[in-house]
């Protein structure tokens, strides 16, 4: 195994990595960032990206990603690909003991600090037709690809409030939302069912599946099936929304990182930190509530500061140490 020790180590790629990177490396933190899996995070998933500030004209999600990462390039950062395999957080970088990263389980890191920006991935129900229509009609994300179907009928499969509230945006947008329950009751809380159930152009499927999405090009329509009559029908629709939750990527972390239940890393209010000294989580591994590009980004920025700040101390206890 081969091994190396940095002062700044970012683990993943998306808004908040690169805004980390950029940060790290204009104050001189020389961060080597590991993108992991999905090069550019779930931002190369989508389309056209119009609400992030700075775009007047929007711009494609793997565009904005890639000027990202050049941005963080042209300040030094060390960008690589390989995937974060296991860490061990056990280490104490004010001892002298840094913290461990493993990569692609066959190269050795050491880190004064680390900083993880690994995302979350929407879950997806796993049909092929789902697959293949993703980014035309298919989306996970009614906030960023709602716009695009505004005055048009659309369904949204999902009960929690991640659903029910994208299922009020885009009834704000749209002239029909369907939504699609797989049980005869939701999961949202009261208030958010509230909401839904009163809204005049929400129609509301409780014991539905969804058996296909159809459409060649884009999405023309959904078939759907009554899980109690068996019977099936389509429901005319030029969007499919999926919001049945998110999965945050902060596995390899479990062991060492105080988690929330829904395995969101948990960081202390208004900070990046984590519970382990020298580690700081931003982006969506740590937001289970706003999960946009731009508060990514925001909190990207604030763990490189969070970071810097922490090696500056470092760096005094170590010469307070030698003298
Ligand atoms: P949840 O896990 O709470 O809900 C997922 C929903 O998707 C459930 O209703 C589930 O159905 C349904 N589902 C799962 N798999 C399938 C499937 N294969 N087919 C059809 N439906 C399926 O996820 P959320 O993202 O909604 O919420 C995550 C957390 O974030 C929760 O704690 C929530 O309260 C919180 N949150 C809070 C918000 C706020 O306070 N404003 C906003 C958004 C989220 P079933 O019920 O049958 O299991």
């Amino acid at each position: 195994m081969t091994s190396e020790h940095v002062k700044c180590l970012i683990i993943g790629s998306g808004p908040a990595g690169y805004t980390a990177a950029i940060y790290a490396s204009r104050a001189n933190m020389h961060p080597v960032l590991y993108q992991g899996g999905q090069p550019g995070g779930q931002l190369t998933i989508t389309n056209e990206v119009d609400n992030f500030p700075g775009y007047p004209t929007g711009v494609q999600g793997p565009q904005m990603m890639q000027d990202l990462e050049s941005q963080a390039r042209r300040f030094g950062t060390d960008i690589r690909y390989g995937m974060v395999t296991k860490v061990e957080f056990s280490g104490q970088p004010s001892l002298g003991t840094p913290h461990r990263a493993i990569v692609d389980d066959k190269h050795e890191i050491t880190a004064d600090s680390i900083i993880i920006s690994t995302g979350a991935s929407a879950k997806w129900l796993g049909l092929p037709s789902e697959m293949r229509l993703n980014g035309r009609g298919v989306s996970a994300c009614a906030v960023c690809d709602g716009f695009f179907f505004r005055g048009q009928d659309v369904a949204i499969v999902g009960a929690g409030d991640t659903a029910a509230e994208e299922a009020s945006y885009l009834a704000n947008l749209c002239r029909k939302v369907y939504m699609l329950v797989r049980r005869d009751e939701m999961r949202a809380s009261q208030f958010m069912q509230k909401r839904v159930k009163t809204a005049p152009n929400i129609e509301i499927l409780y014991n539905t599946a969804t058996e296909e999405v159809l459409g060649d090009e884009d999405v023309t329509g959904v078939l759907v099936k009554d899980m109690v009559t068996g019977e099936e029908r389509v429901l005319d629709v030029t969007g499919f929304f999926v919001a049945i939750g998110h999965k945050p990527n902060t596995g390899i972390f479990q062991e060492y990182l105080e988690l929330d239940d829904n395995g969101y890393i948990l960081t202390e209010k208004g900070s990046t930190r984590t519970n382990i000294p020298g580690v700081f989580a931003c982006g969506d591994a740590q937001d289970n509530i706003y999960r946009q590009a731009i508060t990514a980004a925001g909190t990207g920025c604030m763990a490189a500061l969070d970071a810097e700040r922490y090696l500056v101390t470092l760096e005094m206890q170590n010469e307070e140490f030698v003298h």
